[in-house]
Parts: C-alpha cells; structure tokens; sequence
C-alpha cells in the first residue's frame, strides 16, 4: 500500500484512540486502503498475527463504535471516497464507504435529486458508518433509517472472502442479507462497496418554527399532528434551554425567550405542501404555540436547520463536556418522559438540555457535566441508566440511531431475552467466528456462546 497508507507511530496512533463517544485504547496500526483488494489483503495480514481489525469512517460515531478495545488495526475508508456509478433513471449510486454522506446528496442536488438518510454529523460522517450504524437523521419520520435506502453490498468478511448481498432492485430471493450487515456495526464484515437508492427532491418545502412558552405544549402538539393524519418529512424539538445555547452559537434565530420550539418540515407537491402547513400551523396553535413562523426564503430554511444539525457543538461552548444518550420511547409520552429526565436532572444535580427526532421519539438528552470530576462522571452516568430504563418501561428501546457499540452492550439484556442475545451471538459467529473483527461491541460480554464455542473449537484463545 506504500508508506503513506500506514500510521504506525504512537504521536499519530493518538488521534485513532477514541472517536466522538470517548477515548479507549490505542491500536498497533491505523491503514488507509484505496481498494477492496488492499482491504482483503489488511485483513488476511491481521488475520496471519491474529490481530483484531475495527473499520473506521469519520469517527463520529456516538457509542464508541469505531475504537479498538484490545488493540489490532484500525482500517480507515477515508481513502475510498469515489462515487463509483451514477444511474439516475434508476434511481441509484453505488459509491465506496468512504464517500462523506452529504457529498453524495451535492453530486445529484442539480439534477433535482438526493440520498435520503440526513445524520445531523452528514457534513462528515460517511456512508459506510451509516450503513453499519444503521444511522437515521431528521427525516427519518418520512424516509426511514438507512436500511431503507440500501439496496446492495460489498463486503469482505475477516476470512478474506469478499461477499455480494442484495443487488440494484428490491425483492431479492434468499436470505436478507444486506439486512443483517446494515446495522450490524462493523461486527460482519468490512463493507466495500454499498449501492443506495436516490430520492427525487419534492416539487414544495414548507419548514416551520413553532415557538411554545411551556415544553408541554410543544409535545403534545407532536401527538397531536400525527393524530391528524399528518406525517412531516421531519418533526424536530428543542427545549429552552438547548435552543439558547445553539442561538448564542448560530444566530438562527430561535427566540431566547421561548421554553421549546419545534421545527416542523412538510413537502410534497405544491398544494398538498400548503395545505399540510396550514394544518400543521393550527394543530400547533391549539396546542399552545405562541408563535408559528415560516421560512420564507431558501435561506431562512437553510439557516433553521444549520441551528438545529450544529447543536450538539453549540452545548460544547457551555460545558467542559457533555454525554449524548439516545433513546427512544412512543411519541405519545413525550411529555411524561421531560418531566422524568427533569426529576432525574434534579436528583443527580445535572443540567440535562433536550434535543430530539421528536416525531418518531427518538430522544437526545445531553447531559452536561466535567469529565475531570469523577463525581459528577459517576452522577452522569447513573442518570443516564435511569432515562434508558425508562425508556424501556414505556415500550421503546436503549438507542434510536447512535448503535450499541462498547457503549451499551451491557444495557441489551434490557431489550432481548437470553436466547435473543444467544441467536445474535450464533450468528455473528458464521460471519466472524474467531470474533476478531470490532471485538466487545454491540453484543454483551460472556453472552457471545456461539463465538466462545467456535474458539474453542478451533483452539484459539477465550
Ligand atoms: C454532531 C453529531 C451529530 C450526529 N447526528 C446523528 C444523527 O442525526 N443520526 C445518527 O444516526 N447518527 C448521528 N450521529 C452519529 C454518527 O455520526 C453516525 O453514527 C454515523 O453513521 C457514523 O459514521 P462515521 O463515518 O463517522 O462512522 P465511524 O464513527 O467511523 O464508525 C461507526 C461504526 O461503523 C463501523 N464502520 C465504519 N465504516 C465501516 C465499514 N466500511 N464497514 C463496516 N463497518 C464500518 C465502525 O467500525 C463503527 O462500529 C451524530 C454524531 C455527531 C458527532
């Protein structure tokens, strides 16, 4: 691969240490592969000294996806970003992992179309780290999460072999494979190459702010659209105290005074937009909204969302440090569930801000606090189990979009059975028996039977 493609110093192995959930081990090696080739190549090299490899996109990734935790060789697909094929009347691209999400959207914007997942990270984060996190984004409400976009892979397992699941149309006979790799966060097989599917851009866009001086009007208008029979392309919310600090930070201009905002999106064809925003617009006002404003310009839509993808950065100006959960719950019991994460900001005397995909439920409670004080780290902690246990008491689960990774392996008892997690583990193993690709994520420790038993059996090391 030639010298350049390989970090082997420790000053550089450093910035391959942690990615944006925190900082873990560091790994022997960090390489650049251009090619599904060089990729096979790493991976039988790794192999040969029985070294772990964990894939790497951007290193956005909220829950500690893309670090190594007992050492091995990171692959970053940084240098894999071609748009390998363009097929507008079908209405598909096949690109390299490495292509940055948004850039994939820019290549096809003038001729009037776009690739639909939008992580509020799609200025860096790249489409192999969205189909292994199965990420979702703001018009995940309208558009589903990645996997829905996915049409076919490329991918080269730890063996070397390199796989084609799925294809260029929908309804392939066999196994769904490509849905089993999606969200399968690297654990499978490194992914090569992904065909996805475009979207055609709306004829309209209507995108509002409504603006509430209590939270509880806003949630209860989330219900209350849906109730409608409305489904927007995005349905977003902030509560007062996130939305000033994205003011101070983006000049967006979400007014300081107000308790929530939510940012609503409709579009479609040209009438059937209008007339889904008037309602929208009356829904929120008979919900208490003070306020309901309409962008009126290209900019003024680009400007309202610029404030809401930029958020998580704008709390990095007012706290040393800050810990994203991501759970999700029915939307019906948005209000109950601000009132509880409150309670528990109170007991463990944290500042909890709110920012959420509040039309699927999908919550993002960031909790503010310093990681130099180990008190306050433990307090963040505990409070961050309650808000995850209380999500999954009302019915919904311990992530919506940021994935498991080492971050919350241990939590998945909470959603799956013992035999749930045992067929998981079973079926890791067909892909990755020896376990040596992305080891300790997503599945708990000691619950990996199938990937224990099949060491064992081939006398390697448990
Ligand atoms: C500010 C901010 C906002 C965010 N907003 C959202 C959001 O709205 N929605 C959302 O879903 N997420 C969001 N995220 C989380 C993150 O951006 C997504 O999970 C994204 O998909 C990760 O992409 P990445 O390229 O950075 O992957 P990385 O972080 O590099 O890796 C993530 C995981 O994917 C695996 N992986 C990467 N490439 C490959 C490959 N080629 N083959 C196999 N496995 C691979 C890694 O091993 C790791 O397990 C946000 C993060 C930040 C920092």
């Amino acid at each position: 691969m030639g010298p350049d493609a390989v970090l082997w110093r420790p000053e550089d192995l450093m910035l391959y240490e942690y990615d944006a959930l925190s900082s873990v081990t560091q790994p022997q090696a960090v390489v650049f592969p251009t090619s599904t080739d060089q990729v096979v190549g790493i991976v039988k090299i790794a192999s040969q000294a029985k070294l772990p490899v964990v894939a790497r996109g951007a290193g956005t990734g909220l829950s500690g996806g893309a670090v190594v935790t007992e050492g091995g060789i990171v692959i970053v697909t940084s240098r894999m970003k071609k748009i390998l094929e363009i097929d507008l009347e079908n209405r598909r691209a096949r690109v390299q992992p490495g292509v940055v999400n948004l850039d994939l959207s820019l290549a096809v914007s003038d001729e009037g179309y776009y690739f639909a997942p939008d992580p509020s990270s799609q200025k860096a984060c790249t489409i192999g780290g969205n189909v292994a996190e199965n990420a979702g984004g703001p018009h995940t409400l309208a558009y589903g999460v990645t996997t829905n976009h996915v049409l076919g892979l490329e991918a080269v397992l730890p063996s070397g072999e390199v796989i084609h699941t799925g294809g260029t149309y929908w309804d392939r006979p066999g196994y769904d494979l490509t849905g089993f790799i999606v969200g399968s966060e690297g654990t499978l097989g490194i992914v090569t190459e992904i065909t996805v599917r475009l979207c055609r851009k709306p004829e309209a866009v209507k995108t509002l702010l409504a603006v509430y001086d209590a939270v509880v009007g806003a949630t209860r208008s989330v219900a209350a659209i849906t109730a409608r029979g409305i489904t927007p392309a995005a349905l977003e919310m902030m509560d007062g105290f996130t939305l000033r600090a994205v003011e101070e930070a983006t000049h967006a201009g979400y007014p300081m005074d107000s308790a929530a905002v939510l940012l609503i999106e409709v579009e479609g064809l040209r009438e059937a937009a209008e007339e889904n925003a008037e309602a929208v617009e009356e829904v929120c006002r008979e919900n208490c909204a003070r306020e309901v404003r309409r962008a009126k310009s290209a900019e003024e839509r680009d400007l309202l969302w610029r404030g809401r993808k930029n958020a998580f950065g704008a709390l990095g100006r007012i706290s040393p440090s800050y810990y994203v959960q991501d759970g999700v719950i029915p939307r019906t019991r948005l209000p109950e569930m601000l009132e509880f994460i409150e309670q528990v900001g109170k007991l463990h005397q944290l500042r909890i801000g709110n920012i959420f995909h509040a039309g699927d439920g999908n919550l993002h409670p960031l909790l503010m606090f310093d990681a130099r004080d180990k008190d306050q780290s433990q307090r963040v902690l505990k409070a961050a189990e309650a808000i995850l246990t209380k999500c999954v008491e009302m019915g919904g689960s311990i992530t919506g979009e940021h994935g498991v990774g080492i971050e919350k392996r241990d939590l998945m008892p909470l959603i799956f059975s013992d035999d749930d997690l045992e067929m998981m583990g079973r079926l890791k193993a067909v892909f990755n028996p020896r376990g040596d690709l992305n080891p300790g994520k997503l599945l708990p420790a000691g619950r990996m039977c199938g990937e224990l038993r099949v060491q064992v059996s081939q006398g390697g090391e448990v």
